[in-house]
């Protein structure tokens, strides 16, 4: 089934992410959110908040939305990926959360998608509700990356679901960090690994778990 939510709207909302790809997080949405609430951390401006939360909305479930909305290492102001339009002109800082919220209420998704505004680990440290799919695509940097992979895959439910955005094998594509926490959660054992889609990591958690001579070398 192709995600329902309409085609302008996706166009015109910025963000970074692959048509496929986005088809790909609303399949899996839609059918991890039958088990319980998702949670993405990095929502920007809601592209990918869009095809998530079409899936859980299928379902009457929840996608918990985490963002600080002060912009990734890399979109600051006069960095590479800085888009002006998402500079407060009082603060001088990055603010997505006004457009964050106008792609929700345009999509009708105020009743499946709720914004944490908040850093990963601060709500990380307090959180206690098994979820049925996390998706990181917070920052890039090695710390930013394992700490979102540290802090949120052991609140992964059996048969729930990680996904990661923006693996590159090849380093003059992207940075590495989210392709190393990929590797990670492949050798501990604790995932199957379903595949990639365009820079999309799809793994599921098990629900048995391995013996350690099973454990990938
Ligand atoms: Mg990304």
């Amino acid at each position: 089934m192709d995600c329902p939510i309409d085609a302008s709207l996706i166009a015109r909302t910025k963000g970074f992410l692959d048509p496929e790809e986005g088809q790909k997080l609303f399949e899996i949405a839609r059918t991890a959110s039958r088990l319980g609430p998702c949670l993405e951390i990095g929502s920007y401006c809601g592209k990918s908040s869009l095809y998530l939360g079409a899936g859980c909305r299928s379902n009457k479930a929840v996608l918990f939305s985490l963002d600080h909305h002060r912009g990734n290492e890399e979109q600051q102001p006069g960095e590479a990926y800085c888009d002006p339009d998402l500079v407060d002109a009082r603060s001088g800082r990055i603010d997505t959360f006004d457009f964050f919220r106008k792609t929700l209420e345009q999509a009708d998704l105020e009743d499946t998608v709720v914004p944490i505004v908040s850093r990963s680990g601060t709500v990380a440290r307090q959180w206690a509700t098994p979820l049925s799919l996390v998706f990181i695509d917070g920052g890039h940097t090695f710390p930013a990356a394992f700490g979102d992979y540290n802090a949120w895959c052991g609140h992964i439910m059996p048969g729930g679901y990680l996904l990661i955005h923006d693996i590159f094998f090849d380093p003059a594509e992207g940075g590495q960090a989210p392709r190393h926490i990929y590797e990670l959660a492949g050798r501990s054992g604790l995932f199957e690994d379903l595949g990639i889609v365009k820079t999309l990591a799809v793994l599921q958690r098990r629900t048995v778990t391995m013996l350690p001579a099973d454990l990938p070398k």
